[in-house]
Order: C-alpha cells, then sequence, then structure tokens
C-alpha cells in the first residue's frame, strides 16, 4: 500500500469563500477515482468543540454519529463525500493546547521544556495522522479555518510545513484565495493572491495548487500570470467561480482536472472514474422547474460573521435535497417569531406558504410567536415540519389549545409552570447543577423505536432508525396518557420507550404534521435525501396546488 497521503487546505485574502466546499469538492473527486478520503477541520479557536459557541458567530453547530459538536463544514464534507465522520475529524486549539497540558502535568515531557515548536506542532501532527487512521483513509484533506497570515493560525501551518518537509512525496499544498473584481475597475484583479501566496511562502511553504474564487471565472492571461508570479504551473491555477448552487463546483474543478492533477503530483494513478451519480444530481439541480415557498419560523436577530442561513445550513440543504428528487426548488424564507408576538394576526401571512418549519432552538425568545404559528399551521392544515425546539414546542402547543392544559410549557423558559409538557432529561439537570455547560447535551446518534402504521413509519419505510440529537429537554412522560387521549401520536420513542422522539398528528386530522426530537438535517445528503423531508416537500407541494384565495392575499394585515 502507498504511504498515506495530506492535502492542506488554506484560505487567503479573506475568509468565507467557500474553502470548505472546495475542499469537500476535492474530496468527492478523489472519491471517484477510487480512494478512500477523509476531511479534518481545523479551527483555530481555543474552544474545544463549536458546541459552546452561538452560531451567529460561528455557523450551524453541526453534531456527528458520535456526539461531536462541530463545524458546519463536517456538514458540507458528508454531504459531498458520503462519509460518516467523527471526533478525529474536528481539530481546535483548545484541544491541542489541552492535551499538551495534560501531558506537561503529567510529567510525558520528562523535563523538556514545553514548547510551541516541537511539541505543540507535534501534536497537531498527531492528531492529523490519527484521523487518517481512524477513518482508514488513504487520502486526508485538512481544511484550515482563517486565511493566511493570522497569528493564531500560524502553528498548524508550521506544522504543515514541518510534514512536507519530512515526506515531501506525501504531502499537497492546495491555497484557496479571492479575486476581487472592484466594481470601479470592472476588471478581476490578481495581486491579492500573489500577495497572500508571498505569506505562505514567508512561513516556508509552496503552494502546489491554487483555486481562484471569484465572481467570474478566470481568464487566460490572470491564470498566466499568477502561475509566473506565484510559482505554479498555469494548469495548477484552477478558477472556482461563483455558481447557482454548491453541488455544481466538483463538476467545475473535474473539467480543470484538478482530482487527476493532485494524484499525478502525489505519485497516484486512478483507479476508476466515476461521477456518475454527481453528474445525474447537478443535472436534476438544473432541471427543477416549479419553486414552492417554505416559511422557517424561528428567533432571528443581528448576526455575525457568519450570515442567518449559516446557521441553519443543514436544514436548508436537507429542504433542498428532498425536494430535487420530484422536481421542486424549495424557497426558504425566513420569519422571524418575535412578529407574531407583537401582532398576533400576522400570521396569517403563513397562508401563502406551502410548509412550515420550525427548527432547533434555545432560549425564551421568539417563543409566544413560534407557537402562535404553529397552531396557525396545526389549524389551517398547512405542513409542519418541526426540528428538536420546533417538535418541543408543538407540544406545548398541542397541550395548550387541543388538549386543553391551560398555562403548559417547557420548563426550559418557565420554570414551574401549571403544566411542564416539556422538562430538563433528569440526566442533564445534574450537570446542569455543576455548570458543566460543554459538550454534555444528550448529543449524537441515538436510536429510535417507531410505532406501527404510524405516518413516520410508513415515511421512514422501517421500524428502527438513528438519528443524531442536541438537547437537554424532552416530552415530560408524566403527560403522555393526557396528550395522547387528545389525539397527539407518539410515533417514534427510545428503544426502552422512555424517551419519545417523534411526535405526529395522524392523517384524518393533518396533511402532515410531525415533530422531531432528533435533527433528520444532519444526515440528509444530496445523493440519498432524507425521507422525513422528502415526505414533508410532497406535502407542501400538494398544499402549493389546492393553495390560497385571492381574499387572503388580499389581506390589509399582511
Ligand atoms: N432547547 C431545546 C433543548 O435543549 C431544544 C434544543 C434544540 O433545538 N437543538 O432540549
Amino acid at each position: 500500500m502507498n504511504s498515506r497521503k495530506y492535502i492542506f487546505i488554506s484560505g487567503g485574502v479573506i475568509s468565507g469563500l467557500g474553502k470548505g466546499v472546495t475542499a469537500a469538492s476535492i474530496g468527492r473527486l478523489l472519491e471517484s477515482t477510487g480512494f478512500s478520503v477523509t476531511a479534518i477541520k481545523v479551527d483555530m479557536y481555543l474552544n474545544l468543540d463549536a458546541g459552546t459557541i452561538r452560531p451567529q458567530e460561528h455557523g450551524e453547530v453541526f453534531v456527528t454519529d458520535d456526539g461531536l459538536e462541530s463545524d458546519q463544514d463536517l456538514g458540507n464534507y458528508e454531504r459531498f463525500m458520503n462519509v460518516n465522520l467523527g471526533r478525529a475529524n474536528y481539530i481546535t486549539t483548545g484541544q491541542v493546547y489541552q492535551e499538551v497540558l495534560r501531558r506537561e502535568r503529567a510529567f510525558e515531557y520528562q523535563g523538556e521544556d514545553v514548547e510551541a515548536i516541537p511539541h505543540v506542532t507535534d501534536e497537531i501532527i498527531h492528531r492529523i495522522k490519527e484521523a487518517g487512521r481512524v477513518q482508514r483513509a488513504e487520502i486526508v484533506i485538512i481544511e484550515f479555518g482563517g486565511t493566511v497570515g493570522e497569528y493564531q493560525n500560524a502553528l498548524f501551518f508550521e506544522a504543515s510545513r514541518i510534514m512536507k518537509f519530512k515526506t515531501p512525496a506525501d504531502i499537497l499544498q492546495v491555497h484557496v484565495a479571492y479575486l476581487p473584481i472592484p466594481v470601479s475597475l470592472g476588471e478581476m484583479k490578481s495581486k491579492p493572491v500573489q500577495q497572500s501566496v508571498k505569506l505562505l511562502n514567508s512561513m516556508g511553504i509552496q503552494p502546489d495548487m491554487i483555486v481562484g474564487r471569484a465572481d467570474a471565472p478566470i481568464d487566460k492571461r490572470r491564470r498566466e500570470r499568477l502561475a509566473l508570479f506565484c510559482n505554479v504551473r498555469p494548469e495548477d491555477v484552477i478558477s472556482n467561480p461563483n455558481v447557482d448552487s454548491i453541488y455544481e463546483v466538483p463538476l467545475i474543478l473535474e473539467a480543470q482536472r484538478v482530482g487527476e492533477i493532485i494524484l499525478e503530483k502525489l505519485g497516484l494513478k486512478p483507479r476508476r472514474h466515476n461521477l456518475k451519480d454527481w453528474r445525474k444530481l447537478v443535472a436534476s439541480i438544473q432541471r427543477v422547474k416549479r419553486e414552492i415557498k417554505i416559511a422557517v419560523v424561528g428567533k432571528y436577530f443581528g448576526t455575525g460573521d457568519y450570515t442567518l442561513s449559516d446557521s441553519y445550513i443543514s436544514v436548508i440543504e436537507a429542504v433542498k435535497h428532498g425536494g430535487w428528487t420530484q422536481g421542486i426548488k424549495p424557497n426558504m424564507t425566513w420569519i422571524d417569531a418575535e412578529r407574531y408576538e407583537t401582532n398576533p394576526k400576522l400570521v396569517q401571512e403563513l397562508n401563502t406558504y406551502a410548509g412550515v418549519i420550525v427548527p432547533g432552538g434555545f432560549g425564551s425568545r421568539g417563543v409566544e410567536g413560534i407557537i402562535t404559528a404553529i397552531k396557525f399551521a396545526r389549524e389551517q392544515k398547512i405542513p409542519y415540519l418541526g426540528l428538536c425546539y420546533g417538535m418541543q414546542l408543538a407540544t406545548v402547543e398541542f397541550a395548550r389549545h387541543v388538549a386543553h392544559l391551560i398555562g403548559a410549557h417547557t420548563t426550559e423558559i418557565k420554570k414551574r409552570p401549571t403544566h411542564p409538557v416539556i422538562h430538563i432529561i433528569p440526566e442533564q439537570e445534574k450537570k446542569l447543577l455543576k455548570f458543566e455547560y460543554g459538550g454534555t447535551m444528550r448529543l449524537g446518534a441515538y436510536p429510535a423505536k417507531l410505532k406501527k402504521d404510524t405516518r413516520a413509519e410508513k415515511i421512514y419505510g422501517r421500524g428502527r432508525v438513528s438519528e443524531r440529537h442536541r438537547h437537554r429537554y424532552e416530552l415530560n412522560n408524566e403527560y403522555r396518557e393526557i396528550l395522547e387521549s387528545a389525539g397527539l401520536v407518539i410515533s417514534g420513542a427510545s428503544p426502552d420507550g422512555r424517551l419519545a422522539e417523534i411526535i405526529e398528528l395522524p392523517g384524518e386530522r393533518h396533511p402532515f404534521f410531525i415533530g422531531t426530537q432528533f435533527h433528520p438535517e444532519f444526515q440528509s445528503r444530496p445523493l440519498s435525501p432524507h425521507p422525513l423531508f422528502t415526505a414533508f416537500v410532497t406535502a407542501a407541494k400538494k398544499r402549493q396546488l389546492v393553495s390560497l384565495t385571492a381574499d387572503q392575499l388580499a389581506d390589509p394585515a399582511l
């Protein structure tokens, strides 16, 4: 067997370039040539994982099967490469330092000075290699967060330089950088990329390939200039322009032979070429004809570095996956639930949507507005999908308005409500009392048993499923009977029956009303859409066909 190969992907000029999509696309291409590939995201934060970072700051917290709270890029890797990743695939500065300091206290350095180089860089290299081993990958892609030149990621670049120094034939450096087209000039400028490559050079790193991100394709002249000034062959300068769908990126890279060039440089020969399924996928995305409008109701407010859609990227992608297979392009609108608190009449605007989703969330902001929206979706028979918090708040809504449990609530919001229909999982309470917040939720994949002849069982087409979780609260079993006798169906539960996993309204009450305690969005892949999302879009599509009256549309309150 060949030695394991490592491809480092760094960013230049600006962040938010779509480096993750580039890394994931390269992974897809290499897999299509018959190699086993894994991908690691390196984040520069001192946080041990992404679980303690606000999604508005950092983007979505993506949860893996083994319960890691990670960066949204792991979601990109899983979706593009169709693999299941885990703890080894996410490295933060905090993890590295924590281990180095643990070893220092355990006298594992045996009296040596513990220094950034080599001890911190060794730990980084160890983790990178370990991920390749754990995932049994022949090729490991390592994406560095941030951009070259930031103090906080210098040691990671240094680790990559050392790896290249030790085994040059096994290491590749790919630099993804931005070519702006200033409006005032109207032409693409390559100088910022040249400068970021100079920064790399100053750290002893020469890129083997440059991926130029820009609003438009890179022309021949600029490609040649970049090659000349950055010391690479013109064919190693890859154009990665904006596209309608991120899923087109692997094909754009393939057209420039990226997979083959990388293999050549690593001394590998392709074992096969198989991008057929991906080409079919992209063709079906490009073919979609009908748009349907989906409302995503939640608490939304000003964002930091990341945009709102980054905070829910897996939900957005899962809905899209569910649509493409049936020629549908779901159009998502973010609705701030606080609107319905200040003016409940506005909730009628939901009538103009084909479906309503309430995604995961925490805290009290907008909660009453969300409950108003769920009530409206239930009463007006608008297809409804509640994800985690969306399931819990649907339970609260049902308890209050159908089971007549006045004052029903979740104890996350109200400490002692008259009817705590959602309450904290007992083990979770103990953790919070000890201030153990990081990485302590009910996390990762757990099995659920589905009840026979329910909507959920029919949609999944099987009786047992495994789904990923991230929560501290659950449906209070003391209320199960009351809720069930009022017509709520608990169609999925943990195998011991203790924890409610799925709630639904039966077909005679509603065309589509499902809430899941888990996050099905994390397992949806473009090539294998999640059945719950497909079913939701199918129901939404039907509603659109029968939809609105002119009167409703003309309502001045909307
Ligand atoms: N806040 C709720 C809980 O902790 C829901 C979490 C979520 O939506 N991910 O249980």
